[in-house]
């Protein structure tokens, strides 16, 4: 079976999640707009998720937030309603944001690596995930968080490049790019491991710290 770089090789997309250096001053560059990337995500069908799925899901929130936060794919009811966690991993995404004074669109943009649902709930493949990273990096430079928080393994993993596993990466500042990035564990993981719940409060608390550091106060 081939890796996931080896795919990425061949499909000659490894080097693209390193966005371009952005100059001082120069405005992002971003071969999308807002309506483009609605648009490519509506009617993409470079991967095989496209023929099961029933609507692709970009993501939701304040497109200047300063808080990126990306999970894995949507589910059967993300993929039903066409906004990204709002089903039972949703619900405890949003009292794990409440418990740092967030909420879900105020400040805080919430997005998935794969925009399409992996039929069954499977995690998605490596060339799924590689067909969808330009959507992913899109977002990215259109919003220009000042920190993303990276739930669960696939998108840690994708944007860490890293084959480490969460309980690894979680705990330290890492970056994605020049943007600051946390790992921590994802919230459907949480349901079913909550003795884990104390380190993800470690993880949001080293979120919050850090983004502090980066505010300057009013
Ligand atoms: N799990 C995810 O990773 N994303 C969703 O949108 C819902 C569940």
């Amino acid at each position: 079976m081939l890796s996931r770089d080896d795919v990425f090789n061949e499909l000659g997309i490894g080097p693209v999640w390193r966005l371009r250096e952005q100059a001082p001053g120069e405005a992002a560059a971003t071969a999308y707009t807002w309506d483009t990337l609605t648009e490519a995500v509506a009617r993409c069908t470079a991967c095989k998720l496209s023929a099961t799925r029933t609507q692709g899901v970009l993501g939701t929130g304040d497109r200047n937030a300063d808080w990126l936060i990306v999970g894995e794919a949507p589910g059967a009811e993300e993929d039903a309603q066409g906004e990204p966690f709002v089903g039972q991993a949703g619900k405890l995404l949003d009292a794990m944001l409440a418990s740092i004074d967030l909420r879900r669109g105020d400040n805080v943009y919430i997005t998935n690596v794969v925009k399409s649902r992996p039929p069954g709930n499977r995690d998605p493949e490596p060339d799924e995930i590689a067909a969808c990273m330009p959507y992913l990096l899109a977002q990215v430079d259109l919003i220009r968080p000042k920190l993303i928080l990276a739930l669960g393994r696939v998108a840690a993993q994708t944007l860490l490049d890293s084959g480490e596993t969460v309980g690894h990466l979680r705990g330290q500042l890492h970056r994605f790019n020049d943007i600051p990035l946390v790992v921590t564990y994802h919230p459907a993981y949480l349901l079913r491991n909550p003795t884990d719940k104390a380190r993800a409060w470690e993880d949001l608390c080293l979120a919050r710290r850090t983004m502090q550091s980066l505010t300057p106060d009013p």
